[in-house]
């Protein structure tokens, strides 16, 4: 057995530390977890690599060792050493990020309910829902909803209990002392001994005996609980029909508790489906296995062009060699249809497949078509599960037991073998890129997977990042397109309105144009939908003082506070602080405070005046808390139960909605104002996929795009729906200024609370650049960040470009040692490599 091993420890340090291992412990292997001291702490660590070198210091012994086989295998390790050196994080950290958290491995304390506990619980839903709903305490509402989860049976930490029921310590101590929730050990918890739920459809065909729902979801929109009336009685949610569905492609239609979470539903509705006596649920032994969902054959209709690029992702495969490609697709010209089926392919192989999709992409309904098409054999990690729920994926993948992976950022590094596709859908959505340490974009990370894998990597959108579509030019990438939408329906015709003409002819100041308001009438008359677009969440964008011209700004951060009406109050959109609305400046108390800018909510409002019948809803981050609400949205518009559709750039991803016809664009090129050099790019992208949800279904669609940049290019080119044209143009502008792609640009942001220390220690970064030849690498700052106090901490920065990665990354490397000579935390310094934001 070898003597030491180095390990790759969870600190911001740029550096592996030597173990000694004792002949007490079982063998570590590289890319296996050990469990060894670290300063104070004990810290869960990989081993990077195994050997007899005796080091110049007295070195600890391992504690632990938690794999005998490695948790990340060789592959994964090479990915995880380049992603450290690429983007200049500490190896401990990327490693950690590609593992799910480490909850399940440590010694850990459960809780599980009591009988008295159930009795508790069993109480408090017999005294009635009048009650409940309105006086209890919120710990006692809390405790409740810890017992309600736990009722399902399992052991569960507290970690998860915080997750997933709002437990808090003080709630679980509470539950302790009554004696409700007993401690459970862990330790052993997941063996094979241990039962699983097994929830099954009961024969409802009769009906009789269905009780309705207690708290309905239909009964929040005014407009279906009027027509619940006339329903049958079967009337379920969408998310409930997700789950009847699942069980009913079921053999004996009956499926695992745990396979019912990843359709991502909340765990309420397989509750209340257990109450309304539609699904049943048992306890089976663990060893017990159902005769899972077998993968069902799905026929797409093809048209030539996607019949062609399917073929060449085929090929591409059967080579067995590296190809990255980019599917070029306009808007509805079905590049997931491709997607899909390029995958059943590579199940059919035997082989295994990854696709990543933007964040707000993963909704419950793509989940379940996704169980439809490839049955047990997907996994899906998407960011509502627990940390418990996310290692058991984690391990069926390891297992060999899926070879469909479907994810977001985190699952490139899903640990499948015989990876022969990965797909990026919405290669250029932002979410890909991480914004804390390690700093990885995903779509990158998939391509260099790819790459040390001998695997296709097909990155998919209708409008590609500058970077992708510039190595498709260069050969670099294969290029295939999908010039047309599906069924030859025609791209929407493009309206652009002058909005400094509307502000001189009609009455100021007013957000909607003549025209649009014109056009989302008629629409209306038509019973066609409509969606606007205004990438503003908010009442009013910001509260000016009119006697000393001051605006109201986050005692955190540098930025102006918007107000929100259904709050009454202030909020910061950056740090999240409130406060009330202000009567009088706070500056000078001054009576004449004026609320400008217009934002999504009183958008909404203002429609509501104009159109009183029409059904409006609105979709952005404040009616959104989490991935229920949007699917309840996009499940009620697909439903036709909503005519008009407000929201910031959250409508503008993804969704196919037959019936839209018009979609209104309002304020959204601000950003074309902002000194970031990506504005034209950003703005392009969201004004294409925005008028790409017009016009999907059989009646053509139209797009009103109001703008105060009438010329700019990004305008021009995305109302002509002209990929090509904007390309050229950006790609030149680029060019002339260094940026990417022709440059790699960093981003150095040095960040403390305290505005001496920001200052001090950017100006001993400043002075060693200048004092530093950097050939090939040009630096700009220190300079104040556009926010120069975010979060209460106080941002400079530096910009560095260079045609020369290695260069750059040597310049930055350099540029962390001089910091740590000069005692400058690495906390304190955030290196973003390829940032995207300069923010
Ligand atoms: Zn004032
Ligand atoms: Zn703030």
């Amino acid at each position: 057995m070898p003597r030491y091993c180095d390990v790759a420890v969870p600190v911001p340090l740029d550096a592996t530390f030597t173990y000694s291992i004792l002949d007490a412990l079982p063998e570590p292997c590289v890319g296996g977890r050990v469990i060894v001291p670290f300063r104070e702490k004990r810290l869960c660590g990989i081993v990077t690599e195994l050997h007899d070198r005796e080091p110049s210091f007295k070195a600890k012994p391992v504690q632990q060792v938690l794999d005998t086989t490695p948790a990340l295998t060789d592959e994964l390790m090479q990915l995880g050493r380049w992603i450290a050196h690429y983007y200049i994080a500490p190896t401990g950290e990327v490693l950690r990020t590609m593992l799910p958290l480490s909850a399940e491995f440590r010694r850990a304390t459960g809780y599980r309910i009591t009988d008295k506990g159930l009795e508790a619980l069993h109480a408090a839903s017999t005294i009635g829902s009048s009650r409940r709903a309105k006086v209890e305490p919120e710990q006692q509402m809390r405790e409740y909803a810890v017992l309600n989860r736990l009722a399902e049976g399992e052991v569960m930490r507290e970690a998860s209990l915080r997750a997933s029921a709002g437990a808090s310590r003080a709630v679980i101590v509470g539950l302790l002392r009554k004696k409700w929730i007993a401690r459970e050990d862990l330790s052993g918890v997941r063996d094979a001994s241990r039962n699983v739920q097994v929830a099954r459809l009961v024969d409802f065909s009769a009906g009789a005996n269905l009780k309705q729902p207690e708290h309905s979801e239909l009964e929040r929109d005014p407009s279906t609980a009027a027509r619940k009336s006339g329903a049958p009685p079967l009337r379920m949610t969408p998310n409930q029909q997700a789950i009847v569905d699942y069980l009913q492609a079921q053999t004996e239609q009956r499926a695992h508790v745990s396979a019912i979470r990843e359709l991502a539903v909340p765990r309420t509705t397989l509750q209340t489906l257990v109450k309304r006596g539609i699904v049943e649920i048992s306890e089976e032994p663990a060893s017990f296995r159902m005769s899972g969902m077998k993968p069902r054959k799905l026929e797409f209709l093809f048209n030539a062009a996607q019949k062609a690029a399917l073929a060449e992702i085929g090929v591409a495969v059967d080579a067995g060699k590296f190809l990255p490609m980019l599917l070029h697709g306009v808007t509805g010209s079905g590049k997931t249809a491709v997607y899909l089926s390029a995958m059943q392919a590579m199940l059919a192989k035997g082989r295994s497949a990854i696709l990543l999709v933007p964040e707000i992409g993963l909704t419950p309904a793509m989940a379940a078509d996704l169980h439809q098409i490839f049955g047990d054999e997907v996994a899906i990690l998407h960011s509502a599960l627990t940390d418990d729920e996310r290692a058991e994926q984690w391990k069926r993948i390891r297992n060999g037991e899926c070879h469909i992976v479907v994810g977001t950022r985190s699952a490139v590094f899903a640990p499948v073998a015989d990876l022969a596709l990965i797909v990026v859908d919405e290669e250029h959505d932002h979410s890909y890129k991480q914004d804390e340490t390690p700093r990885y974009h995903a779509r990158d990370v998939a391509v260099m997977r790819a790459k040390m894998t001998n695997a296709v990597v097909v990155l998919g959108s209708a409008t590609p990042s500058l970077e992708t579509y510039y190595n498709a030019q260069r050969g670099k990438y294969k290029l295939m397109e999908l010039a047309e939408r599906i069924e030859q329906r025609p791209l929407p015709e493009v309206e652009i309105i002058d909005m400094r003409a509307e502000f001189r002819d009609a009455t100021k100041g007013e957000v909607l144009s003549r025209k649009l308001v014109v056009e989302i009438g008629e629409r209306l008359e038509r019973n066609e939908q409509v969606m606007v677009l205004l990438n503003r969440r908010g009442y009013s964008a910001f509260v000016l003082c009119r006697e000393c011209g001051e605006t109201v700004q986050c005692r955190n951060c540098a930025i102006s506070m918007t107000y929100h009406k259904r709050e009454h109050g202030l909020v910061c959109h950056y740090c999240g602080f409130k406060q009330a609305a202000p009567r009088v400046c706070p500056k000078c108390g001054s009576e004449y405070v004026q609320y400008l800018g217009t934002g999504s909510e009183k958008l909404e409002h203002l429609l509501h005046g104009m159109f009183p019948q029409a059904r409006i809803a609105r979709l952005d981050r404040d009616t959104v808390r989490g991935r229920d609400d949007l699917e309840h949205v996009l499940s009620a518009l697909q439903a036709r139960e909503i005519d008009l559709l407000v929201g910031t750039q959250m409508i503008a991803k993804g969704h196919d909605i037959p019936n839209v016809t018009l979609v209104g664009v309002v304020g959204s090129d601000a950003a074309l104002g902002f000194a970031d050099f990506r504005a034209a790019e950003r703005t392009f992208q969201l004004l294409t996929q925005v008028a790409g949800r017009a016009g999907r279904g059989e009646t053509p669609g139209k797009v009103v795009l109001q703008t105060f940049f009438p010329d700019h290019y990004a305008i021009r080119f995305a109302a002509a729906h002209d990929y090509r044209g904007f390309f050229e143009k950006e790609a030149r502008f680029r060019s002339w200024m260094h940026y990417p792609p022709f440059n790699a640009v960093s981003n150095v942001l040095v960040r403390s609370p305290k505005l001496d220390e920001a200052l001090t220690w950017s100006g001993i970064l400043g002075k060693w650049f200048a004092a530093t030849r950097l050939e090939g690498v040009r630096v700009m700052g220190p300079a104040a960040a556009p926010i120069v106090r975010l979060k209460t901490e106080y941002r400079y920065h530096f910009l560095l470009k260079s045609a020369s990665r290695e260069r750059m990354n040597n310049a930055l490397r350099a540029m962390i040692e001089h910091a740590v000579e000069q005692k400058i935390p690495r906390t304190n310094l955030v290196v973003d490599v390829d940032a995207l934001s300069l923010t």
